[in-house]
Order: C-alpha cells, then sequence, then structure tokens
C-alpha cells in the first residue's frame, strides 16, 4: 500500500532521527483507512540521546528570565492560529474526529497557549520581613528534563496541555505521542522551533509501552506527566513514583449525567446527545451514563430525535480503528442480551465512498441497569446508556459507586438540587445545564478518584505546582536590627 507521508522520525536537539531499532508500527487513517505514515517504536537508546539533549539544553533555558521564555509562546499562539486549517486537517486525517472539532481542539490548543503566556504574572513568589531585618521569600524553580506522556484522543489539544505551561516554566520536556496518532505531535515540533524555541528544549520519542516504561525508569527525568486510560495510568503513576519521581496521571472515566423532570427538554436533548457523540464519543469528558430521576420519557424521546439528526462522516467523526468499532459494538450487543432496549443503533454503519473508516453511529440505550457493562464501564465510543431513578440520592449513590470521577453533570431548573449534586457528586468537575463541564482557563482540569492519580491538576494554575518546585530563602541584611531568635 503507498504512504501518504513520509516515516515518522523521533525529534531530538531540533533535528529529525531515527529511531535505532527500525521497528515500525503503521499510522491508518479511521477516516478511510488510508496509510499515512509508519511511526517508529524507540528503544531506550533514542530515549537517552533525548534526554541527554534536553539536560544540556536545562542549564540556558532555565536560567533565561520567564518574560523572555514566555515570548516564544506568543509567536507559538500566532503560529497555531496562522496554521489552523492545516492543523485541523491533519488532526482530522489521524484521528478520525470531523473537520469542526479539529478546528475546536487546535482553538483550545490556542487558549492554552495563552494561559502559559501570563505565567509570568502568576508565578511572583512571596516575600516577608518574618523578623526585624529578616526577610523570608520563596521563588519557583524549574524541575528539569520532564516528560509528558498523552493518549490518542486529542493529538493536539492533550499535549498542549502540558508543553506552554512546563516549558514556559523553565523546564525541558520529552513528549512521547500516542503511536496512534503521532503526526500532529511532529507539527507542533516545527512549530515550536520556528517560534524560537532553543534546540534540546523540546523533544519528540515515539513508541508504545517500551519507551514509558523506560521513561519511568529514567534517573535525569524529574517529573512524568501522564493522560490515557486507568489501567495504564496505575502502571505509569506506580512505576515513575516508585524511581522517586514526581507523577500526575490522568486516566479514563464514566460521566453521569443526571436528568431531572423539570430540565428544559431541547436544550437538554441538544446537550446530552452532543456530549455522548461528539469527537464520536471518544473524550473523557463525554457524557457516558444518564440517569433519569422520576418520569422523563418526553426528554429520551427528544434525545432520540437529535441521535438520528447525527450522521456518521458528516457531523460524526470515525471511532479509531477496528479494534475500537468492534469493543463498542460488543458492548451494546451486550447491553441488549442482557434485556437493555436499543433506542437508536449505531451497529454496522458504513459511510459511502469511506468504507474502510471506522464508524459507530449515535446509539441510545434505554432501561439499562447499574449492574450491567455499559452502565459501570467507559465505552468510548457515541454510546449512552439510560438508567432510571425515582430520587436524586439513587441516581447520586450510582454516580458514587462508579469508581471513575471525572465529570458529572445535572439537568434541572432547581437551583437547590442542582447545589445539592454540586455536594455530593463525586467527581473533579460538575457540569449545571452543561454536558460537557471542562473549566476553561485560566481554572485547571482534573478529576477525581480513578481518573487522576497524584496531587493537584494538569493545567491553569495548578499546573504551577505540578512544574516547579519552591526555593525558600531566609535573608537578613541588617545587623543594627539587632539579635533575636533567628540570628
Ligand atoms: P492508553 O492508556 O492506551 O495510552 C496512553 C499512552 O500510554 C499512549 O501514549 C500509549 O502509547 C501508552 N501506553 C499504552 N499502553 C501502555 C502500557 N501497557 N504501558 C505503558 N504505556 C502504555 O490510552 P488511549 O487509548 O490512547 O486514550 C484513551 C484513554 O485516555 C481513555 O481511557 C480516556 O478516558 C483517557 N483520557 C483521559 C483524559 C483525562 O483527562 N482524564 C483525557 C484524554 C483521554
Amino acid at each position: 500500500m503507498s504512504m501518504k507521508y513520509k516515516e515518522t522520525q523521533n525529534y531530538v536537539n531540533g533535528k529529525l532521527v531515527n529511531a535505532q531499532t527500525g521497528k515500525f508500527l503503521d499510522v491508518i487513517s479511521p477516516v478511510d483507512g488510508t496509510l499515512l505514515s509508519k511511526v517508529p517504536l524507540s528503544s531506550s537508546t533514542d530515549l537517552n540521546q533525548a534526554v541527554a539533549a534536553a539536560k544540556a539544553a536545562f542549564p540556558g533555558w532555565s536560567k533565561t528570565p520567564i518574560k523572555e521564555r514566555v515570548q516564544v509562546f506568543f509567536k507559538y499562539k500566532t503560529l497555531l492560529e496562522k496554521n489552523l486549517k492545516e492543523l485541523a486537517a491533519l488532526c482530522t486525517e489521524e484521528n478520525g474526529k470531523t473537520y469542526s472539532e479539529s478546528v475546536a481542539e487546535i482553538e483550545k490548543s490556542i487558549e492554552l497557549t495563552e494561559f502559559a503566556t501570563s505565567l509570568p504574572q502568576l508565578i511572583t513568589g512571596e516575600i516577608l520581613e518574618v523578623s526585624r531585618g529578616v526577610e523570608c521569600r520563596t521563588e519557583h524553580v524549574a524541575l528539569g528534563v520532564v516528560a509528558s506522556i498523552v493518549p490518542f484522543n486529542f493529538p493536539s489539544m492533550v499535549p498542549n496541555w502540558t508543553i506552554p505551561n512546563a516549558i514556559a516554566l523553565g523546564n525541558c520536556m520529552i513528549l512521547k505521542p500516542s503511536e496512534k496518532v503521532p503526526l500532529s505531535a511532529m507539527r507542533l515540533a516545527e512549530l515550536l522551533k520556528e517560534a524560537g524555541l532553543p534546540d534540546g528544549v523540546f523533544n519528540i520519542v515515539h513508541g508504545d509501552v517500551d519507551i514509558v516504561e523506560a521513561i519511568c525508569d529514567h534517573p535525569d527525568i524529574e517529573a512524568v506527566s501522564f493522560v490515557g486510560s486507568t489501567k495504564v495510568a496505575k502502571i505509569v503513576y506506580k512505576r515513575a513514583t516508585a524511581n522517586y519521581k514526581r507523577c500526575l496521571a490522568l486516566g479514563g472515566a464514566k460521566n453521569h449525567l443526571m436528568v431531572l423532570p423539570d430540565a428544559i427538554p431541547a436544550m437538554t436533548a441538544q446537550n446530552v446527545a452532543a456530549s455522548m457523540s461528539g469527537c464520536a464519543g471518544q473524550r473523557c469528558m463525554a457524557a457516558s451514563a444518564m440517569i433519569g430521576v422520576g418520569n422523563i420519557d418526553h426528554i429520551i424521546s427528544k434525545i432520540c430525535e437529535e441521535a438520528k439528526k447525527i450522521v456518521p462522516g458528516e457531523n460524526l467523526g470515525a471511532v479509531i480503528n477496528k479494534e475500537s468499532k468492534e469493543r463498542i459494538e460488543r458492548y451494546i450487543s451486550e447491553a441488549e442480551k442482557d434485556g437493555a432496549k436499543v433506542l437508536v443503533d449505531g451497529r454496522n454503519t458504513k459511510v459511502n465512498g469511506k468504507e474502510n473508516g471506522t464508524y459507530v453511529g449515535p446509539t441510545v440505550i434505554d432501561y439499562v441497569k447499574p449492574d450491567m457493562s455499559v452502565a459501570r464501564e467507559e465505552i468510548f465510543g457515541p454510546v449512552i446508556s439510560i438508567m432510571r431513578t425515582n430520587t436524586v440520592d439513587e441516581a447520586l449513590a450510582i454516580e458514587n459507586a462508579n469508581p471513575y470521577g471525572n465529570a458529572a453533570s445535572v439537568f434541572t431548573q432547581n437551583g437547590g438540587i442542582a447545589r445539592y449534586i454540586i455536594d455530593k457528586a463525586s467527581a473533579g468537575m460538575i457540569g449545571v445545564n452543561v454536558g460537557v463541564p471542562v473549566p476553561r482557563e485560566p481554572f485547571s482540569f482534573g478529576g477525581w478518584n480513578d481518573s487522576k492519580f497524584g496531587v493537584g491538576d494538569i493545567t491553569g494554575k495548578s499546573s504551577i505546582e505540578f512544574w516547579t518546585k519552591l526555593k525558600k530563602s531566609t535573608t537578613k541584611w541588617n545587623p543594627e536590627a539587632g539579635i533575636n531568635w533567628m540570628s
């Protein structure tokens, strides 16, 4: 089969280099099955080169004043804007999401970069005269070489959760893109170079399990940020922290929407349908389970109407690969076998002219019981599983019993109930009449429970704590101040 782009290479010290293993995986477009590229499975030797380059760049970069460092990100932001259409097209090609979803992803990358440019205003330390003539002062100091390991579902946005903040704060980075979508990250590297980032400050090493393990074990990597499934987040968190590294590992999700009978039907239905099907359901913030509290039949019928307006290949993208399509369809069949009712069925979807694409249509499953697999597990496809309860507390009990804790939403016009759910839901990000409650910058992103391991959040002000360490100095310059307990 002919290949659309050339073989992907690692990016080390500002240059493209071949991995030393000679092993590759195919990069296939979920849109239509086109072979886009081959991605190298790098070895620890390749990682060592990248870490050495980052380590060599660190003294110069970390000593560059932050007001100068963020100038690179002002330029990077302009370049993301200038190249938005091309970046979005590439994102769609390798990930399968629709073009307008890719545009939104690049726009979010721009917003994340904008936040990083404000870091000089946020990072000021503290200073206080703690006793006569004696001052205590804190400063945020960069960690050194850090690593960011990312998933397939946001080829540009998730790397940009970490790249601008970590680097603007003075660190040098190794990015390990998802082997399923390595191409967008390579364009980000080109733009960072064009923006004036010195060689060695940002590096990319491709690969899968072996390279992730090598990152967790590398003695010169100070911190590891991970975004992906809970299974791997646990492995990475355990291994990186066992090697005494700082680690923040974001995992999977099973987000619940609670819908009350007083919810505005049209708005609720549109939000539910958009939340469960956006990015083909491959979002850690997607609505996956819905709990009707009382009689909400009138809203469920509207959700079905909305779902039927969603057309695969038009306003619904592909799922990442054949295995994903099969897994999602298996979940739907299992629910049906267990007695649930499939109201809108996305199985066996084909898109004309894109027969090799991997599409699943929007799917609405009603009369789901809390012990069914579609109610408990992350499906990562355009599927909503509807359960029914009589009370808000029963709904909350189902939400709370789930091990994940990324997001939860409530649809109601009752402010008291909304506040009660904000208090009682066991999730890090809560929506009220909002289907995808992603906090916008400068508010930070991060779930609870099995959706995140480690302290703090990955974006916003919280990221300052993760990407820096505090230096505390106590100084006395004034002998006339006399002797006191600090002397
Ligand atoms: P994944 O866990 O399979 O892969 C993530 C990264 O880990 C990739 O770079 C991959 O190469 C690497 N990896 C895979 N298996 C590994 C192993 N056994 N050991 C070490 N490294 C391994 O995740 P994915 O399929 O790429 O992404 C989808 C998942 O990511 C979903 O569960 C989704 O909810 C989650 N996600 C979470 C968030 C969040 O903010 N919590 C955001 C985006 C995606």
